[in-house]
């Protein structure tokens, strides 16, 4: 499991890949999660948890309510006993199992949404979770035992956040893609614009390396780059 380190010594651990990234923050004591990947990945995302021996989750963070983020949410918080975190915009979702569909941004992903919108509803439905704490603008996890918070970062969905830890690194669930060379680009948003200026609010945090939900980690140049090409 491919695994960075802030210089504070919180170590994020990809726990989930392929599909869909999930991440494990974690100081040796205090354990966050943040997404859970899909539900047919239930058994893989335990057994890593279990290889990692951890056995205690102090909350779970959602970046949005889309199936392949949430999709073992309800597991989590039924095994772990965990506080389940999400923003306001999003807790609809997550107790209905079903997350917003988002337009496309290039014409072939357009094609993919238009081809796929009566299938939407089925292909996209998980286990619906109930939550604990819905977050508005920032939410502080000191309270959690780490030293990060939760910026909201609309624009792929309205309830879309970001975790940003110790100033260094943040988990940006699908506001930022890793698949395309030389973008971060998601090739699916509700609100394109209101996307980059969350990458305005991203690059304001300092930090210096974003891993985003689905592909590798983008660097801040890069980031840069594409952010002031888009705006
Ligand atoms: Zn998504
Ligand atoms: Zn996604």
């Amino acid at each position: 499991m491919k695994t960075w380190k802030t210089l504070g010594g919180i170590r994020i651990i990809r726990i989930l890949s392929g599909r869909s990234n999930a991440f494990l923050v974690t100081n040796g004591t205090k354990n966050i999660l943040v997404d859970t990947g899909c539900g047919f990945e239930w058994r893989l995302l335990k057994l890593r948890l279990n290889k990692l021996t951890v056995y205690h989750l102090d909350c779970l963070i959602l970046t949005h309510s889309h199936f392949d983020h949430a999709g073992n949410a309800n597991r989590i918080r039924k095994t772990f006993k965990t506080p389940v975190i999400i923003h306001c915009k999003e807790t609809q979702y997550l107790a209905s199992g079903s997350g917003p569909v988002p337009g496309g941004t290039f014409a072939w992903s357009r094609a993919v949404v238009k081809m796929f919108s009566g299938l939407a509803r089925s292909a996209g439905g998980f286990r619906s979770c109930r939550y604990d704490i819905a977050v508005e603008s920032v939410y502080e996890l000191r309270d959690f035992g780490i030293n990060a918070y939760i910026l909201h970062t609309p624009g792929h969905t309205a309830g879309s956040v970001s975790v940003i830890i110790e100033d260094e690194i943040a988990l940006t669930g699908d506001t930022m893609f890793g698949v395309f060379p030389g973008s971060a680009f998601p090739p699916f948003a509700e609100d394109p614009k209101q996307l980059i200026n969350s990458w305005g609010k991203l690059l304001d945090t300092g930090c210096s390396l974003f891993l985003p939900s689905h592909g590798s980690a983008n660097r801040r140049e890069m980031v840069e780059k594409d952010y002031h090409k888009r705006r």
